[in-house]
Order: structure tokens, then sequence, then C-alpha cells
């Protein structure tokens, strides 16, 4: 009988744009091994750059454990070192076809019993689970950015999770420091359904032209205690990501407070996405991002 192994001796994320990048920096912080993988080359070697500074900022912050020695990190453009994965935490772009794809070859390829996680922000984990070999090692994490600081992420059973990836994710969470909610699978869980069409909201006023994007945020900080303010979100989130949310929320739910507005669209198109691409509702200096 092969023992099933624990979640965090190598976690291979799949995907290094914001989200891989921030997961990945979080795991090595606190000492566990991570492969990362990206068809991309370029975005592997931002992510390089992104997790030695977000290592030293969370450490700065006394945001990761001082005495631990950091995980190894290895980067790569093909997914052949996902047979050796303890877990692996899929965090490619939000595209249901990609992301069932990619995690019908990751089931077949890695041993029973590994800890299968996709870290949408809509897409219900049972409609993912149609593709994997094994349903039940299938889960779904909602980390947030920047994932090193923000403590509590939402983890969503599918129908058919099983309760040894419960225990396997608790287990990982635990090892990383966060604490964990979990919730029932639906279109965009409780915090991407909440969260997403305020933002979609906010952009709408801006669009109208009822107030600026400063006076937006302004007041949902100010009056209503929001952190940063809806639009700083999204330049954060990014608004590429934001946008293909709210339109898997809107083909799943037919809410049409998600359909994207124009303003997010036309960025989207002019390629003003947010933090990761310089500039969006705000602009960022290359050392902000
Ligand atoms: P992103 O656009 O920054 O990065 C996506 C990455 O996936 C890119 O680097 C791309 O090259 C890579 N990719 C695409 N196809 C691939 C493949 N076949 N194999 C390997 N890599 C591939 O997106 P992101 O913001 O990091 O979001 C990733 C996931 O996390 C999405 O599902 C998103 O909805 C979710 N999420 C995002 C946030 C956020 O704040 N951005 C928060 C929570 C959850």
């Amino acid at each position: 009988m092969t023992s099933t192994p624990r979640p965090t001796e190598r976690l291979v994320v799949l995907g290094a744009g914001v989200m891989g990048t921030g997961i990945s920096t979080l795991a090595l912080g606190h000492g566990v091994s991570v492969t990362l993988v990206d068809t991309d080359p370029d975005q592997l070697a931002r992510a390089e750059h992104g997790i030695a500074d977000g290592l030293r900022l969370a450490q700065l912050m006394g945001r990761l454990p001082a005495d631990t020695e950091p995980g190894t990190l290895l980067t790569t453009g093909s997914a052949q070192h996902v047979a050796g994965a303890s877990a692996v935490i899929e965090a490619v772009t939000e595209d249901a076809a990609l992301k069932a794809r990619l995690l019908a070859e990751v089931s077949a390829a890695v041993r029973p019993g590994t800890l299968l996680i996709s870290n949408t922000s809509s897409i219900p984990i049972d409609e993912l689970a149609d593709a994997v070999a094994r349903p039940a090692d299938l889960l779904g994490t909602h980390f947030m950015n920047p994932p090193s600081l923000i403590r509590t992420v939402e983890v969503v059973r599918g129908a058919r999770t099983g309760d040894a990836a419960m225990a396997a994710v608790d287990d990982l969470l635990g090892a990383l420091g966060r604490e964990r909610v979990v919730v029932r699978d639906s279109p965009g869980f409780v915090t991407s359904r909440i969260l997403h069409p305020m933002i979609n909201t906010a952009a709408r006023v801006v669009q109208q032209g009822t107030a600026s994007v400063e006076a937006v945020d302004a007041l949902m900080q100010g009056c209503l205690g929001h952190p940063t303010g809806p639009l700083r979100t999204a330049d954060l989130i990014g608004i590429d990501n934001l946008v293909d949310s709210l339109l898997v929320l809107l083909e799943r739910t037919g809410d049409e407070s998600c359909r994207p507005c124009d303003l997010l669209l036309d960025k989207v198109r002019a390629g003003t996405l947010g933090r990761k691409s310089g500039a969006g509702f705000y602009t960022y200096e290359e050392d902000m991002r």
C-alpha cells in the first residue's frame, strides 16, 4: 500500500501570475519547497523577482516565521515535475476550459490521494471535478492577494470533495499559518459573489460620471470602512482577471449586476490591467508593483 504524502513535502503551483507568485512566496516563506510552472517564460522570470521581493517585504513586516529556513524554488515551463508533487495548486488564467484541461492532465499524473486545489475565483469546483480522475481529491481555496499578508483563506468544498482532501488542506493551511473558512460550492463562492459585482458597480458609478475614481474609493474607505476602496482593489486583483470572473458569474447565475461595465472592458482592451501592468484606475511606479 502506498502512503499518501504530507501536502507540504513539495508543492506544485501551476501559473506564475499574480496569485501563483503570491502563493509561492507564502509557501517558501514557511519552509515549503515549491515547483512553479508556467508556459510563459517571461512570467516565470517576473515571478522569480516578485517572490524575492515578496519574501523580503513579508519578512520586514513580520508576516513570516523568523526562524524558518525558506523552502527551495524550482521554476519550469513544463508540468513534468507534477508526478512527484505532494499537493498541487492550480492558479492559471480564469478560464474554465483551460483549468479543466490542466487539472485532467495533473490528476492523471499524480499519485492517488494527492491534494488537488484550484484557486479559481468563481468557477464551481464540482464543474472542474468532472475533468479529474478522482473528484474526491479536488477542492477550492481562494487565497486573496497578497497571500502572505492576508491570513484568512476561503476553502470551497465541492459536492464530491472527500474528507481526506479536507484534512489535507487543513494540514497545508496550518503549515502556512492561514486560517480557513469552509463554504459550499457555488459560482463565486462567498467572497467573489459579493465583491466582484460591487467593484463592477463602483466602476459603473465612475463611468456614469457620478464621481471620480478617487472619490469612490475615499467614500468606500472613509464612510464604509473598506480597507483600500473597490477600484484600488480592482487594480490589485488585475482588471482582466476581474472581467473573466464577472463573466463566469454572469454565465452561471444570470445576475445582470455581474455583466462587466464598459469602463472595465475598455481598460482590458487598452491593456491597463492594474498594478501588474503599471496602470489601471491608478498608475504605479515599477517598484510599487
Ligand atoms: P494572472 O493572469 O496574473 O496569471 C495567470 C498565469 O497563468 C499566467 O502567468 C499565464 O501565463 C499562466 N498560464 C496560462 N495557461 C497556463 C498553462 N497551461 N500552464 C501553466 N500556466 C499557464 O492571473 P492571477 O490573477 O494570478 O489569477 C490566477 C487564478 O487565481 C485565477 O483563477 C483567478 O481567478 C484566481 N484568483 C485571483 C486573485 C487576484 O487577486 N488576482 C485572487 C484570488 C483568486
